[in-house]
């Protein structure tokens, strides 16, 4: 079951005009987020981060907090999985096609889930393999846009290399993979490159930076240079579907000793720990 514009209905039966401008133009924004055991994972948060998208690109916000909440509830339950994710994206509407906004139209409100299932097992213990390339995106990488053809050309990079993700670098500092966040451990500190307009915020980037604070692993928020990527003990990245993941070969060289690391073992414990400890206490209320 997906959500359409004000009413719930099977994805075959739910159709956009092909003048709706994330068709046309690419003009709109979404958010992704994780559900455990039926309860959204983060949604305050997820839901703040899809506000700022919308004010970014000057779009109205359809729904309240509130309504949202409610509305995310009601998808969850018409689908069959505990574990899913919700995607959701809003765009300016349908209208003759001209750049300038329309005036006096809708937008477009589109949800829809999907199971959720965890990275394999051979990912979690062998860690996966990542490319590196110049970032070649626009200078608003931390709205949450539609338009994703950059992000599309970089991670098919990854896969026609035979590896996972690519790591992005601009002007000789990391930024971001092509749909993660990464992290980098030197010498026993955690380093992430700052929230600015280079990156996406992402909600698993704060989890992380969190745990790693409450549990007194030292880090670093600080621009990290390509030489400090490549010449890392670890690498991990992170996202909403595949929490944290280890990167264990970068341009088809070693990282590290070519295995997920000790840092990377305690983050992914405690990562575990806390969902757990956050869908218990949503279980009790
Ligand atoms: N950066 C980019 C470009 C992304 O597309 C994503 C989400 N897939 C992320 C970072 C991670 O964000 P989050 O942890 O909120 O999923």
């Amino acid at each position: 079951m997906i959500y359409l514009n004000g009413a719930f209905m099977p994805l075959e039966q739910a159709f956009v005009p092909v003048l709706d401008r994330g068709f046309i133009f690419g003009d709109g924004v979404y958010e992704v987020i994780p559900v455990y055991s039926r309860h959204p994972f983060r949604l305050a948060e997820h839901l703040r981060r899809l506000q700022c998208s919308l004010a970014a690109i000057r779009l109205d916000d359809p729904h309240s907090g509130e309504a949202w909440g409610e509305l995310i509830g009601r998808l969850i339950e018409a689908n069959p999985w505990q574990d899913q994710y919700i995607y959701l994206q809003v765009t300016r509407g349908a209208a003759e096609r001209n750049h300038a906004f329309p005036e006096g139209v809708r937008p477009t409100v589109f949800m829809m889930s999907s199971p959720l299932t965890a990275p394999p097992e051979s990912q979690r213990e062998q860690g996966i393999a990542a490319i590196t390339a110049m970032d070649n995106r626009w200078l608003r990488c931390d709205i949450k846009s539609i338009s994703l053809l950059p992000n599309v050309l970089l991670r098919q990079a990854a896969v026609d290399a035979g590896a996972a993700e690519t790591l992005l670098l601009r002007e000789g500092f990391l930024t971001e993979g092509a749909a993660s966040n990464i992290f980098v451990v030197r010498d026993g500190t955690l380093l992430a490159p700052p929230k600015n307009h280079l990156m996406l915020p992402g909600i698993t980037y704060d989890v992380v930076l969190e745990l790693a604070e409450a549990n007194e692993m030292p880090c670093q928020v600080r621009e990290i240079s390509e030489f400090e990527v490549r010449s890392a003990q670890e690498l991990w990245l992170t996202s909403s579907t595949k929490e944290v993941l280890a990167i264990t070969t970068l341009d088809g060289r070693p990282v590290g000793d070519g295995k997920p690391g000790p840092a990377y073992r305690r983050m992914y414990a405690w990562y575990q720990d806390y969902k757990s400890t956050v869908m218990r206490a949503a279980g009790k209320r």
